[in-house]
């Protein structure tokens, strides 16, 4: 199943891949081999891998220019701050302070949030965990709302709100946040 599914991405399954490298290879490794020279390749990788994600997870102050300019850019092309702050998990308020230019300075980590999302935001390919919709819907329901009032606010051509528990796309996200954020004191 796995396989053919490669196959018709254009990939090659792992096995077929690794026949024809040499022991030592980490592709070797996960394709099953566990000689003493695969393990070796693999761990050197794993190791590898800890030292760069740590680096990379440096989280000094850094110059907010670069996500000002990705957030513009990303608003003319149709990704509002209810998307990126749903796709990247940074506060609406940090978005607003960094769009603007009251916040000059930002962490390395929310600037890599933020220029980390693209226009694919824009679909319904994208999803998110569906945690946090629950939650402002359960409020939204608490206070009066209907099901099918939500579904129609939503966007839904029939009143039944067919949203998933485990995750949402990104666009449902960014609409259920906009209309708990319209109905707040
Ligand atoms: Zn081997």
């Amino acid at each position: 199943m796995i396989g053919a599914a490669l196959h018709a991405r254009g990939l090659r399954p792992i096995a077929e891949l690794a026949a024809d490298r040499p022991h030592g290879t980490r592709l070797r490794y996960l394709a099953g081999c566990k000689c003493f020279l695969c393990r070796r390749a693999n761990s050197d990788y794993e190791r590898h891998r800890r030292a760069v994600r740590a680096a990379g997870d440096w989280n000094g102050l850094v110059d907010a220019a670069a996500a000002r300019a990705h957030l513009r850019k990303l608003a003319r092309r149709g990704v509002g701050k209810r998307m990126v702050h749903a796709v990247s998990d940074v506060s609406l308020s940090v978005i607003d302070a960094v769009r603007s230019g009251r916040k000059t300075r930002i962490r390395a980590r929310t600037e890599r949030k933020i220029l980390a999302v693209t226009t694919a935001a824009r679909g319904d390919a994208v999803h998110v965990p569906a945690g946090p919709t629950w939650e402002r819907i359960e409020w939204l329901l608490s206070e009066g709302f209907t099901k099918a009032r939500i579904a129609r606010e939503l966007g839904a051509k029939r009143p039944a709100l067919q949203l998933n528990r485990h995750r949402v796309t990104v666009r449902n996200a960014a609409k259920v946040e906009a209309l708990w954020k319209r109905y707040q004191a």
